[in-house]
């Protein structure tokens, strides 16, 4: 020991929570990876595994940066200035926060996607990412915009209570496969052409005879609404178990 390393410990730091200011603003570039950012890092991996979440980003501790720290079980990333550079496909996940503990719901995020950051030596990295980890990256960089999770939700939030009973009744069986709300407008086209056109003396005739084409419009409308499980009831899977982002 030379006296001049600070042995940190385990230093963890408070987290935000929903209604503090700092939680809606935008975090700013880390400019230069110096001491500061490094002990940010080493702080908020030791937040994230003391608070057992899988994703934590620097707004949630008070630091308007743009840093992020997750770990999905499959070990530590760290990610300063990230940018998503492609996405592609949908999921939908019920997602939690450690800025608003016991609170759930779902969201809509990519698929799949392709991401860009600095790690803490200052090189540039490229992560590909599916399923969880790329509703994970999604969140956290949301935070770096001041954005929750509960701006996007779809449907209600449900409280860690509400989960259980509802996942005590249905032996968590409940899995949101897809969102069928999305087939609805199908029904209105006929109706409108018939009238689109300049009257035209020959033409109105002609928009006569498509009445019965106007009917079958109805025909399709009739399936608006068939699909069952919208999103607001059915619950998504839940990220990593139930722990927050
Ligand atoms: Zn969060």
């Amino acid at each position: 020991m030379n006296g001049l390393e600070v042995n940190r410990g385990l230093a963890t730091r408070y987290v935000c929570e929903l209604g503090e200011d700092v939680l809606r603003k935008k975090a700013k570039e880390v400019k230069k990876i110096d001491r500061k950012i490094i002990e940010l890092l080493d702080d908020m991996a030791n937040t994230l595994y003391e608070k057992d979440g899988i994703g934590l980003a620097a707004p949630q501790v008070g630091i308007l940066k743009r840093v992020v720290v997750i770990d999905i079980g499959e070990g530590l990333i760290e990610l300063i200035n990230p940018v998503i550079t492609r996405q592609e496909g949908e999921q939908i996940y019920m997602e939690g926060c450690l800025s608003y503990p016991g609170h759930f719901g779902n969201v809509k995020r990519p698929a799949k996607l392709t991401l860009r950051a600095f790690n803490r030596e200052g090189q540039e990295l490229e992560y590909e990412a599916e399923g969880l980890l790329a509703v994970v990256f999604c969140h956290e960089l949301d935070h770096l915009e001041g954005t929750m999770f509960i701006d996007r939700v779809i449907g209600e939030i449900y409280t860690a209570e509400q989960l259980k009973a509802m996942s005590d009744a249905e032996e968590g069986e409940a899995t949101l496969e897809e969102v069928t709300s999305d087939k609805v407008t199908s029904g209105e086209v006929t109706s409108d052409k018939v009238t689109s056109g300049v009257a035209d003396e020959g033409e109105v005739a002609s928009g006569e005879a498509d009445e019965g084409k106007a009917a079958s419009g109805e025909a399709t409308s009739g399936e608006v609404g068939a699909g069952g499980t919208g999103a607001n009831g059915a619950i998504a899977k839940e990220v990593g178990g139930g722990r927050a982002i």
